[in-house]
């Protein structure tokens, strides 16, 4: 390992320019495979060159570790392995000084409480180890929605793109949501695979060809009023249509948590989690993006909080972000509402707040903040989970403080079924095993659930099917079980049945 001389200098990469980036390629990742695809196609749109990193590994975690800080957080050690190994592997066939010339990196940046705010030390120091001192990386800074031109004008991040890409992510969260409603119950195995996979090019080849409206408001205004993202939406549900679902199958629901990264990805980086939960029985809750971005926007708001009766302007800042939050859910319940309002709600980010408020105070920063304990809670307590399986980094500052506050709240709700899950990339077994412990109890008690719905409407099963036969929209994959006083999707069918059935079984009775 080299060491530098001389005092620290903050990482300053060489220029990318406007004349590279017909050759040059973005590189970008560390999202689910669905929003990094239509991303791309939103950097294609714009004319730029783009790839998506592959998912990372667990030889990737090896090589963030050796070559970085052995100390950070896991988060970290896999992004920054994954970006070196994949240049190793190009260098093997081009050479460094060219992999240094072809590629550039792309990721977001923040100054928070966490180490989220040095990513982009480790990213250099593991480049220097490696032989790519004259790669370049750029952060992107968070709170900014148009940041113009980036150090030399190849990047250019301005509202077409951040809308692009935040559009990309809100229409690829319902999707995902859409999807792990629908596997569990598929009657073909396989069928929503396919169907997904149709989906997400659909979605790309409709983000490539995006419209231009501007640079700054009406790019905006267009974003906001245009039905071109809910059409694509719409197909994507009639793709859906063709799925059989059998919903029937009792499952227990289990709502995903955890750091940004480890909740998002889907492979190694968290033990494969939510297919492995598929394959063990349970319907998976997935975590949207979105809500990240959502309670980024009342991060703001709690900022300017206290400074009310102290700066005039406080008052007006924060109906400014208030406003802005109203706007992007209203468009995310506008994607919910193209696809039959099967995906879920975003929760509301000021509940969450006020569950979390005894436990853990809103203004600690860093991770998710108070979220990991408001999201458990309110999984519990609005009966939207049998379970929460939060997915904790190795070594994150943020994390650890939650979980400690985890301890008083199962200790005020001892029926909250949690189960946080230490990823360090080689305790896998031991991880899974502690999840499998608590999911066998949440397969219990959904089987109650359903036993004590089934007693409560006097339905059986077979007079549920029977109806359900009989009402073949029911067995389709967009058929939308209405929210009920239960957590699991089986047990909601039979009061959507009992439901339904109730006029004719009072003719009936009469
Ligand atoms: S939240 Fe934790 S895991 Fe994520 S970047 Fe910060 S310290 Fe690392």
């Amino acid at each position: 390992m080299k060491i530098a001389d001389g005092p620290y200098r903050a990482y300053t990469p060489a220029p990318f320019t406007r004349a590279e980036r017909d050759h040059v390629t973005v590189l970008f990742g560390g999202l689910h495979w669905r929003a990094e695809r239509v991303v791309q196609a939103v950097f294609d749109n714009l004319g730029y060159r783009a790839r998506v990193l592959p998912t990372a590994t667990r030889e990737d975690l090896q090589a963030g570790r050796e070559l970085a800080d052995i100390g950070q957080c896991c988060p970290t050690s896999f992004t920054t392995g994954n970006l070196v190994n994949f240049l190793k592997t190009e260098a093997r066939q081009h050479g460094a000084a060219d992999v240094s010339k072809r590629y550039v990196y792309v990721t977001a940046g923040a100054c928070g409480a966490c180490r989220f705010g040095q990513y982009h030390q480790s990213y250099e120091l593991a480049l220097r180890n490696s032989g790519f001192d004259a790669f370049r990386l750029f952060l992107l800074a968070q709170d900014q929605l148009d940041q113009g031109d980036i150090a030399g004008g190849g990047l250019e991040i301005d509202l077409p793109f951040t809308l692009g890409a935040l559009w990309a992510v809100l229409v690829t969260d319902v999707l995902q949501d859409l999807e792990y409603q629908v596997r569990p119950f598929e009657v073909v195995p396989g069928e929503t695979e396919r169907v997904v996979r149709e989906c997400v090019e659909h979605l790309a080849e409709v983000f490539r060809t995006r419209p231009r409206r501007g640079k700054k408001w009406g790019a905006l205004a267009w974003h906001l009023t245009t039905s071109y993202f809910t059409r694509a939406l719409r197909e994507v549900r009639t793709r859906f249509d063709s799925i059989e679902v059998d919903r029937l199958r009792v499952k227990p629901v289990v709502k995903i948590t955890g750091e940004f990264y480890l909740q998002t990805v889907e492979g190694d980086p968290n033990y494969n989690i939510h297919r492995w939960l598929e394959a063990e029985g349970a319907e998976v809750y997935p975590a949207a993006v979105a809500v990240w971005l959502d309670y980024w926007m009342r991060w703001y708001v709690q900022e300017f909080e206290p400074y009310l009766g102290i700066d005039r302007w406080a008052r007006a800042k924060i109906g400014g972000v208030r406003g802005l939050q109203l706007l992007f859910r209203w468009t995310y319940t506008r994607f919910r509402a193209a696809l039959g309002h099967v995906p879920r709600a975003l929760p509301d980010q000021y509940e969450l707040r006020r569950l979390a408020a005894p436990y853990f105070h809103h203004r600690l920063s860093g991770g998710e903040g108070d979220m990991l304990v408001a999201k458990a809670l309110w999984a519990h307590l609005n009966k939207k989970a049998h379970m929460t399986c939060e997915l904790s980094p190795y070594a994150c500052m943020p994390n650890t403080m939650s979980i400690g506050a985890m301890a008083a709240v199962v200790g005020h709700h001892p029926d909250l079924l949690y189960a946080p899950l230490e990823v360090k990339g080689d305790a896998e077994v031991h991880a899974l095993s502690r999840c499998q412990m608590i999911l066998t109890e949440a397969k219990k008690r959904a089987q109650r659930e359903y036993d004590e719905t089934l007693a409560r409407t006097g339905l059986t099963t077979a007079e549920v099917r029977a109806y359900i036969d009989a009402h073949p929209e029911m067995r389709r994959a967009t058929y939308r079980v209405p929210p009920g006083n239960v957590a699991g999707t089986a047990a909601r069918l039979v009061l959507d049945v009992a439901r339904r059935a109730a006029p004719r079984r009072a003719r009936r009775a009469s």
